[in-house]
């Protein structure tokens, strides 16, 4: 098998960087990106035969862990039907209806290809519904790289925003307003001067691309209430926190009930799979039956459907206890090591854990991202380095979250102890 190493320089010849996304390149980082061969349960071996715990599980859409036996069946059985149709097909059917009857605070859903267009979908559709066109977004937050999500505060008052990326043209990001998460002030002051134009708040719920900023449930109940009362809609990006926080994400977590819910990783099971879901009343302005365009050529492909609904079959209440225990028995592992470890030279790093979701920060209570600290990146390239040569793989950036799933179990348990201490 070709090195990764040498499978870069390859790479790197023939595609920008030698990635399809941008958070693969290693960037910042002392070694090369591995290029991983094979995946088994919560294992994955690398082109170089080492073979690492893996705690990035794809980003995230992984909660069973790789080739999960069940999944794999139902996969294999799906192949011999076809893979592509372009037609109605009862695949979706099936995956819509054991999502909706789990998911009491919505009424239809639609299937996209990815988390991505879930948001570009979700935004028009608020826009469609309000006949509004701003959208209130948090810093910190990731919804994906659609154009009017790339932003940045701006240098004007109360949520300005600027492109954040070349190519993002100055009209769409005036018409995005960027504010602090955590902070009441900030959106009440961007209502007072914008609140007749703006379409949506998105947030995710659980903010965990920049980090991992629980917040605050009276700052997101504060959001439902003055979103309603100024008519516009709240969107909650539950493409990272749906189906791993508890099977109906933070809707279920907090009670609080968005108008538009975005999901994507895990209802895909590791397939490309994204969804928009919310009450008839906003659905129905989605076309064919409204005014609001939204399409797809591989949309509800029938094998992501059945890779889809094998996996979410398999969250019941028993597993979700189960993932909870196995998590927290992990970041209890990575304390101790980094407790323990080479006279406290990790000491400073702290790990935050919600659910089966944890990040290492040299700080405590972290809700914002003005509070994270400067040297992070400095700090979590050794300790990722070092994480990496016993054998032990995470998503290879500092802002980037841990995800254990259902195969961290004991038998990871003891390997992982064994290569801490190795
Ligand atoms: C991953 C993610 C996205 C983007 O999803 P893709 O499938 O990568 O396009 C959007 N929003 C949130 C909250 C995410 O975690």
């Amino acid at each position: 098998m070709t090195s990764s190493n040498e499978l870069f320089e390859i790479s790197k010849k023939i595609v920008p960087g030698g990635v399809h996304s941008p958070v693969r390149s290693f960037k910042g980082l002392p070694m090369t990106p591995r290029f991983m061969e094979r995946a088994q349960g919560a294992t994955i071996t690398d082109t170089d035969g080492k073979q690492y715990i893996d705690f990035c599980m794809s980003f995230g859409p992984l909660i069973l862990g790789h080739q999960n036996s069940v999944v794999k069946e139902e996969l294999k059985a799906a192949l011999d039907r076809g893979w592509s149709y372009g037609a109605c097909e009862p695949y979706s059917v099936e995956l819509a209806q054991f999502l909706l009857k789990k998911l009491p605070f919505v009424d239809q859903i639609r299937f996209v290809n990815s988390g991505t267009e879930a948001v570009m979908t979700a935004l028009r559709l608020a826009r469609g519904v309000t006949g509004r066109s701003k959208i209130l977004k948090f810093d910190g937050c990731y919804h994906g790289h659609v154009d009017s999500m790339l932003i940045k505060a701006g240098s004007g008052l109360a949520g300005t925003a600027t492109a954040s990326s070349a190519g993002v043209p100055e009209g769409i990001a005036n018409d995005t307003l960027i504010v602090d998460l955590d902070s009441e002030e900030a959106v009440q002051k961007c209502f007072e001067a914008h609140g007749k134009e703006i379409a949506a708040i998105i947030i995710e719920p659980l903010p965990a691309n920049n980090g991992l900023l629980p917040q605050r449930i009276e700052f997101l109940k504060f959001l439902r209430e003055i979103a309603t009362s100024h008519g516009a809609l709240l969107i909650f990006d539950e493409v990272i926190s749906g189906f791993r926080v508890a099977f109906g994400g933070m809707v279920e977590k907090t009670g609080i009930n968005p108008d538009i819910v975005t999901y994507g990783k895990i209802i895909g099971g590791g397939l490309p799979v994204g969804a928009l879901a919310a009450k008839t009343r906003i659905m129905q302005f989605l076309a064919p039956v409204g005014p609001v365009y939204q399409a797809g050529t591989l949309s509800a492909n029938p094998l992501a459907m059945v890779g889809g609904l094998a996996t979410l079959k398999q969250m019941t209440a028993e597993a979700y206890e189960k993932l909870e225990k196995q998590a927290s028995e992990i970041v209890k592992t990575f304390e101790k090591w980094i407790a323990e470890y080479q006279q406290g030279k990790y000491a400073k790093v702290k790990v935050v854990r919600q659910g089966s979701l944890f990040w290492f920060v040299p700080a405590e209570n972290i809700r914002t991202i003005s509070a994270i600290p400067a040297d992070i990146a400095e700090n979590f390239n050794h300790f990722f380095a070092d994480l990496l040569e016993r054998g032990i793989y995470l998503a290879p950036n500092a802002y980037e979250v841990g995800f254990v799933s259902l195969a961290h179990d004991q038998n990871i348990l003891e390997e992982l102890n064994k290569r801490l201490w190795s």
